[in-house]
């Protein structure tokens, strides 16, 4: 476990998704991944010193395990501001729904800080599934989830974003290939 958060920690994320990556193959489920990220978290230590940002840090966490999980999810600290939870058999639908609700309860929790003061964050969320017949890789997954939550900082941040519906958005901005003559 981590020691400031007590949530899995980062060895036991890559032991989690090892499991969770065959346990979705014997059984034939999807498997969601969920990333997340405290926005502008270095300017709450900038301001508030790192003891308050450890404090946000932990209350995070907490909410994240007071949030009804379910029994085969799992809650990880990844590193720094940085969380992400497994969740097998798990659609990107449902994963989305996961996010939103965590998303919305982080952006009105507020945390009684060290210094004596009340601080409110927000997070980013990134959302990457594996479809039961997929040909991805297990590392495919995070670095999927993690360009979806680079898009959703990229989009103004406190949003959560799907791999799916990042990829569609920019392949309907891309512009027009070029077309055959005649
Ligand atoms: P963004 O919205 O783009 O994510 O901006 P950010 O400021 O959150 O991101 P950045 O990567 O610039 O800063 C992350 C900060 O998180 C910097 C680092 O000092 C802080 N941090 C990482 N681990 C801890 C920790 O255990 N405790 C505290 N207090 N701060 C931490
Ligand atoms: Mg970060
Ligand atoms: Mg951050």
């Amino acid at each position: 476990h981590d020691h400031l958060t007590g949530l899995l920690n980062r060895q036991a994320f890559d032991d989690e998704m090892t499991h969770a990556w065959l346990q979705r193959e014997k059984d034939n489920n999807p498997l969601s991944l969920l990333l997340f990220d405290i926005d502008h978290f270095k300017l709450v230590n900038d301001t508030y010193g790192h003891p308050a940002g450890d404090d946000v840090l932990r209350a995070v966490a907490d909410l994240v395990q007071a949030s009804n999980l379910r029994r085969l999810d799992r809650a990880c600290r990844y590193g720094g501001e940085e969380f992400v939870l497994i969740l097998p058999d798990t659609s990107c639908e449902n994963a989305k729904i996961v996010a939103e609700r965590m998303r919305n309860r982080i952006a009105t929790l507020t945390t009684e800080c060290t210094g004596n003061v009340s601080l409110r964050v927000t997070a980013s969320f990134g959302i990457a599934c594996a479809g039961p017949k997929t040909d991805l890789e297990k590392s495919e997954l995070l670095f999927r989830a993690d360009e979806a939550l680079d898009h959703a900082k990229s989009c103004g941040r406190n949003r959560s974003v799907t791999y799916a519906q990042m990829t569609e958005e920019n392949s309907k901005s891309a512009p027009p290939g070029p077309k055959a003559a005649g």
